[in-house]
């Protein structure tokens, strides 16, 4: 309940002012942010013919970087009161305290506590991606992770719950 006061701050400072009209439905934003990365592809237990064969150039032992392209959708409904689900500003912090302050710049097989012993393939990332930005998301749920290695090339993932394919 709110003060007397407050109700005679509200009411002077915009005496005919109408609550918005709230719309409902279930809405999907992204964001996007960018990093650069080193890594390579590389399974220690296996012969260097067997990596060579499976990954080609991307298992060079003197690395290859990607400029990667990260989505993060949100779903959710939008605040009556904002109209947002969630603020991107806040959801880009979160994209840059979780993922691109860590791995920006770095090499992922390296400098990534979070990767560490994972050999780390677009697929392998986006999944290690969820779990470090899952923890923040505090408006909407957190619906796809996806990651661009390039252009052409890139994968989604839905969290430990999607039923498998
Ligand atoms: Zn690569």
């Amino acid at each position: 309940m709110p003060s007397k006061s407050a109700n005679l701050k509200r009411s002077a400072r915009s005496p005919r002012a109408k609550a918005p009209r709230a719309l409902s439905g279930t809405v999907f934003i992204t964001r996007q942010v960018h990093f650069n990365s080193a890594h390579r592809l590389h399974n220690p237990t296996k012969s260097q013919a067997w990596n060579t064969r499976q990954y080609g150039l991307c298992t060079n032992p003197h690395w290859h970087g990607h400029n990667y392209v990260l989505e993060v959708t949100l779903r959710g409904q939008p605040d009556p009161v904002t109209g947002y689900i969630v603020d991107l500003g806040e959801l880009k912090r979160i994209l840059h305290v979780a993922v691109v302050d860590k791995c920006d710049h770095r090499n992922l097989n390296t400098d990534v506590d979070f990767l560490r012993d994972v050999i780390p393939s677009t697929e392998n990332l986006v999944i290690a991606f969820w779990h470090e930005i899952e923890p923040h998301i505090k408006a909407g749920k957190l619906h796809c992770v996806r990651l661009y290695e390039t252009p052409r090339n890139f994968a989604e993932f839905f969290g430990p719950e999607a039923r498998p394919a």
